[in-house]
């Protein structure tokens, strides 16, 4: 354990640590500061005592971690309502595929209220075991309750390798958990594999702006711990008939530890779903402004679709960013995606190249995208866009 000293003889009772302290736990006792039972040792007043009263003392490690005790894949499965994320399917279809590299077991970790369901549901897509805590104080994601939660499974049962959606929640809760466990986290992953020399997690993203695609191990430390952007991998089969299972553990802190509580869940401006489109309608700069959108929503609307863009449409500002497609916008992986007056870059083809089907309509016929399209069309998208539009609204009867 660390602990925060305050040293009596040379505090000035000046207060300035106790604004600066994001958990509250500074507070005076006299004319001297004290630390509460909020202090998370996170260290941010050490640097602000003028006097250099405070100290932070971390417990000294017992040498490096003995990896051997590590064992198995984990996935986390992130849920809402009760309804699993995809992101978490993919990953235990990759997951079994590591596991099975490793020869161990590959589990699910389920943290949540009323979840069972989610458990069954995560061994019908691969997992060999669910660890599972349940508590009302799990109802809703919150970093406190759920990290504490993951941390007490983790050091429990040791698992080698965990793995996490790169979505919203899961890059605020994997990196809660490296830091509160001790051990790596490479956010963001494209591709996971073993190293047969070494047995070794290679996690592979894109680094130094995506000029580079570096691969990072975690040697030292257990386990390895990995984020993956939704749709990298694919979904795996459902099978009904697979059994598991289910090791339940408490949830070691109560509601009063939690620091955050959800008042109410406004549904923010942004409607856009390319993530989970099965259709999409991609526009880049060849669009020439913000108003040629219409022709690129169109087809999407007639399709079904989603409207997606190349980051040269966005920095233009035709569109918002939620909708660019690449290494630096969404990684999508639809059934089908039409390109329209979009070159190909690598970093677009990074956030696409995986989808069933890829129309490419561009006019010039050296573009890079038709290197990795299954149809190209080569013409002015002017001309072929609103004729495809019309001839599938006749077709569809839209
Ligand atoms: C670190 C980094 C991250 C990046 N991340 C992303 C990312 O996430 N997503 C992304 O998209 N890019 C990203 N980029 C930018 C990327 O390198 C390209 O600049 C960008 O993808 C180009 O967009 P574009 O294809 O729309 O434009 P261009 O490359 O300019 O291509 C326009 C195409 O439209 C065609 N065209 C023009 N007029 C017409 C017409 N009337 N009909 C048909 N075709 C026409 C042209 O022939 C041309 O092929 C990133 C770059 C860097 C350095």
């Amino acid at each position: 354990m660390a602990r925060l000293l305050i040293d009596e003889e040379t505090c000035t009772g000046c207060e300035a640590c106790l604004d600066e302290c994001p958990f509250g736990a500074l507070e005076m006792r006299g004319n001297l500061a004290r630390v509460n039972e909020k202090c998370t040792f996170c260290g941010a007043c050490v640097d602000l005592c003028p006097v250099e009263a405070i100290v932070l003392e971390k417990e000294e490690k017992e040498g490096e971690v003995d990896i051997n005790q590590y064992k198995d894949v984990w996935v986390f499965i992130e849920h809402k309502s009760r309804r699993i994320a995809n992101v978490s399917f993919e990953l235990l279809g990759e997951g079994r595929k590591l596991a099975n590299a490793l020869g161990c077991k590959l589990s699910a970790m389920l943290l949540g209220d009323g979840v069972e369901e989610c458990a069954r549901e995560a061994i019908q897509y691969g997992a060999d075991m669910v660890y599972l805590t349940e508590s009302p104080v799990l109802k809703e994601y919150r970093t406190d309750s759920y990290s504490a939660g993951a941390a007490n499974l983790i050091k429990k049962y040791k698992p080698e390798i965990v793995i996490f959606g790169a979505t919203t929640q899961g890059r605020d809760f994997a990196g809660t958990v490296a830091t509160t466990i001790e051990t790596g986290l490479t956010a963001d992953c494209t591709g996971l594999d073993i190293d047969p020399e070494t047995t070794l997690l290679r996690q592979t993203r894109p680094a130094f702006g995506g000029n580079i695609m570096a691969t990072i191990l975690c040697p030292r430390h257990r386990p390895q711990m990995a984020t993956v952007r939704p749709k990298v991998f694919a979904m795996p089969e459902k099978d009904d008939s697979r059994t598991g299972e289910i090791i339940r553990e408490q949830l070691p802190i109560g509601e009063d530890k939690v620091r955050t509580h959800i008042l109410d869940f406004i549904q923010g401006a942004e409607t856009v779903n390319l993530v989970d489109a099965e259709i999409i309608v991609s526009g880049g700069r060849g669009v020439g402004g913000p108003e040629n959108f219409a022709v690129i929503r169109e087809l999407a609307d007639v399709l079904g679709g989603a409207v997606g863009a190349s980051r040269a449409a966005v920095d233009a500002g035709w569109i918002p960013y939620e909708h660019q497609v690449g290494q630096t916008g969404r990684t999508v992986r639809p059934k089908i995606y039409i390109a329209c007056g979009i070159s190909g870059s690598i970093q677009h083809q990074a956030g696409m190249k995986t989808s069933d089907i890829i129309v490419a309509i561009n006019k010039d016929p050296e573009a890079p995208i038709f290197k990795i399209a299954t149809y190209g069309i080569v013409a002015d998208l002017f001309q072929a866009v609103p004729k495809v539009t019309k001839e599938l609204k006749a077709r569809l009867g839209r």
